[in-house]
């Protein structure tokens, strides 16, 4: 089959909408409805697809676009509804896909379109749950982009760039303990009931496509019946590498913040790492520098000295792919693209993504930059994620997709790895220095690890702890307490609650977004780096490589993103790397700073990671304290305490009371019941008791419906007694 299609025009697509296109299919068949799902038809079929497909995804992605660049009602309802059309479209040609008898075809690309085109994700939930789900999705990712962190007296300031600049850049632990709660604050609570029926939401969609949760289906992409064992075994090779970095870490804050902070056995609270997440310590390496008396160019400075704007850093990541022969961005990027935060009060989302609208030509980013080291590498990042577009533009819309997820977020890290060379920023002028020595290299490589190495249980744990939830292994009333044991290492620098949602502080748990494919690419992008360089002919350590201007290392890269996702992973993977596993083995020869921090370490005494610490989860500490079922002042339950003792007292003593009382009428009753037997036939009327005081029974019962005001006769009082008026 033929990998070009021609758009066939709108025409088509109203056929679809008015299911007209099934009976075409069997006219055009004309054949028994067995034998109708053949492998030429499937090709039809598919042909279908693909031109109707363009046309659905592409409105779909402008009204997408539109919303989150302009966030308002009307937006997100025209969003809404183009959601609905591309799921409709879906679950239409899904369901015909899985009629097709494709164990019997003999086309490996057609057999590979339908079993993609099987899974149908959301779109297989009923037409009102759907609803419901898209309008909650949309809930929360708006919450996530929209919150704010208000000032005592004073504005209100957004995630980007106010409050993660504090995180980045403030020294002072109350400032950065008011800006990390305020974010979990302002985002959690609000997300918290609605992630509850997400969940459920989610597991159904996934039980429909014939998974058992969400988080299997999310596992599916990956195509793999080791997936977790390999994780596994990629984390356990790499722990080595985390545990040393984060013994050097957590002696350098000793030093900086002391031992009220600092436990030097335990794990680092979360809010002191330079990074709203902890997820890269890079931002704090000035407190961290092994040698400090030779800091490192401040690049974003230098990025400000000589008046960088934001178009120059996109200009610089287009040059970079086009000097290895890579494809250049078509115009319609640069009018289109969103790289600055708008100025004219809109809200917009700024969590930086790349866009492909699949109609071959129009590809953007979204982005609200500022003049930052930081913001250059995320653009080269989003930049990769273009070059993949460009070059599967011309593949079927089903294969137009990286060979696996990671692999679409590792093109642009392994770009950065260049970039981040001494060599590249060298040439680039945005370095002073000419030459590193070695102490100006294990300054270098402690930046790399900050951001690289910091990040392995942050990338592992995510979907780990996401998965539990998607199987009910943690259940709703657990949910950030086992999210403190999951990513963040048992650090929270405060008390936190079940009212508490933390995970919905980072985006893509609030945006619904899987995150595997980032731990991963972790690990891939050093895997290609070495491919790559080896292609280049790069001589020496891996750290130095800088493929800039190689054709040869152009062409590898080329030649496995033209293949999207038409071909296994790694196969694709054996293309470049000659190897068809992911591999730690890049990672750790490129970590050279390992040997450096293990000889520090032993000689401090580190103890690696917090053995003796148990994974606490404290309740927050209040002024309220709980007294029978009650929220109320320490001092009222004081009260309420002496009060209950008092009372107990007293009903002791009275039941003391009530005891001897009976104990002496027990004593003197058989007497008296003796002389009534003896004298009965003078028909004196019998006796009752209440309360143990002899009475005339009509007496007694007249005090005890009283007493009881109940009306009902005791089990002990005869029942002719009860019955007299
Ligand atoms: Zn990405």
């Amino acid at each position: 089959m033929g990998t070009r299609w021609t758009c066939p025009g709108p025409s088509l697509l109203v056929l679809f909408y008015y299911g007209h296109l099934l009976p075409w299919l069997r006219t055009e068949g004309d054949q028994s409805s067995d034998d109708f799902y053949n492998e030429t038809m499937a090709k039809i079929f598919l042909q279908y697809y693909e031109n109707t497909t363009r046309v659905v995804w592409n409105r779909f992605m402008e009204a997408s676009w539109n919303y989150v660049t302009n966030i308002n009602q009307q937006n997100l309802e025209e969003m809404l509804l183009k959601d609905m059309e591309r799921s409709q479209h879906m679950l239409f040609f899904g369901t015909q896909a899985r009629l097709f008898k494709i164990a019997r075809f003999q086309d490996p690309v057609v057999k590979r379109m339908l079993s993609k085109l099987q899974n149908i994700d959301k779109a297989a939930l009923p037409k009102d749950e759907l609803r419901e789900y898209n309008k909650l999705l949309a809930y929360m990712e708006t919450m996530y982009s929209t919150a704010q962190v208000c000032m005592n007296e004073g504005p209100c300031l957004p995630l980007q760039r106010d409050i993660e600049e504090v995180m980045a850049t403030s020294r002072d632990q109350k400032e950065l303990l008011w800006a990390w709660q305020g974010w979990r604050d302002a985002v959690g609570p609000q997300v918290r009931m609605t992630f509850e029926r997400y969940v459920q939401l989610s597991n159904k969609a996934a039980k429909l496509n014939g998974y058992e949760d969400m988080g299997a289906l999310w596992q599916s992409t990956y195509k793999s019946d080791t997936l977790e064992q390999d994780l596994e075994h990629l984390y356990q090779e790499l722990q080595p590498l985390y545990l040393n970095l984060h013994a050097y870490m957590r002696r350098a804050l000793h030093r900086h913040y002391g031992p009220e902070l600092i436990d030097l056995r335990g794990p680092i609270p979360a809010h002191l790492l330079g990074n709203m997440w902890a997820q890269s310590w890079v931002n704090i390496l000035d407190l961290v520098l092994p040698f400090p008396k030779k800091p490192l160019d401040d690049i974003t400075r230098n990025m400000k000295v000589q008046h960088w704007k934001p178009e120059k850093m996109f200009i610089e990541a287009e040059n970079f792919y086009t000097s290895l022969g890579l494809l250049s961005t078509p115009p319609d990027f640069w009018r289109k693209s969103m790289m600055e935060r708008l100025a004219d009060g809109r809200e917009v989302e700024c969590h930086a993504s790349a866009w492909d609208f699949y109609n071959g030509q129009d590809f953007r980013i979204k982005k609200c930059t500022e003049v930052t080291i930081e913001d250059l590498f995320s653009i080269f990042h989003q930049m990769g994620h273009i070059q993949y577009f460009l070059q599967y533009k011309n593949l079927s819309v089903i294969f137009r997709a990286g060979a696996n997820p990671a692999f679409e977020e590792a093109v642009g890290l392994v770009i950065t790895l260049s970039v981040f060379s001494h060599k590249h920023l060298l040439n680039k002028g945005l370095l002073s220095h000419q030459h590193q020595d070695s102490e100006e290299e294990v300054n270098f490589l402690m930046g790399i690890a900050l951001d690289k190495i910091a990040f392995i249980p942050f990338a592992y744990l995510m979907d780990l702890s996401r998965w539990k939830v998607f199987d009910g292994t943690i259940q709703k009333d657990v949910y950030n307490q086992e999210w403190w044991r999951g990513p963040l290492a048992c650090a929270p620098p405060i008390p936190r609650t079940e009212e508490d949602f933390d995970p919905a502080a980072k985006f893509h748990i609030s945006a619904s977004m899987p995150y595997l494919r980032y731990f991963l690419s972790l690990v891939l992008q050093f895997q290609f780096h070495e491919a790559l360089c080896k292609a280049t002919g790069h001589m020496g350590l891996l750290h130095r490589c800088d493929i800039y201007n190689s054709k040869m290392a152009g062409k590898l890269l080329e030649d496995v993103l033209k293949l999207g996702s038409s071909k296994p992973w790694p196969e694709v993977l054996e293309k470049i790397t000659g190897e068809t596993k992911v591999s730690a083995k890049a990672i750790m020869t490129y970590s050279k700073l390992l040997n450096w921090l293990v000889t520090e370490n032993v000689q401090q005494w580190e103890i690696l990671g917090w053995p003796d610490f148990s994974c606490y989860f404290e309740e927050k500490e209040t002024d309220k304290v709980t007294f029978l079922s009650l929220e109320l002042d320490p001092n009222q339950v004081n009260f309420g305490q002496w009060v209950l003792l008092a009372l107990s007292f007293v009903m002791f003593l009275v039941a003391l009371l009530l005891a001897c009382r009976l104990h002496s009428l027990e004593k003197r009753s058989p007497a008296q019941d003796t002389s009534v037997q003896d004298i009965s036939t003078l028909e004196i009327p019998p006796k009752a008791y209440f309360l143990g005081i002899a009475m005339e029974p009509r007496q007694a019962v007249k005090r005890w419906s009283c007493w009881a005001s109940n009306n009902r006769k005791p089990l002990w009082m005869k029942a002719e007694w009860w019955s007299w008026d």
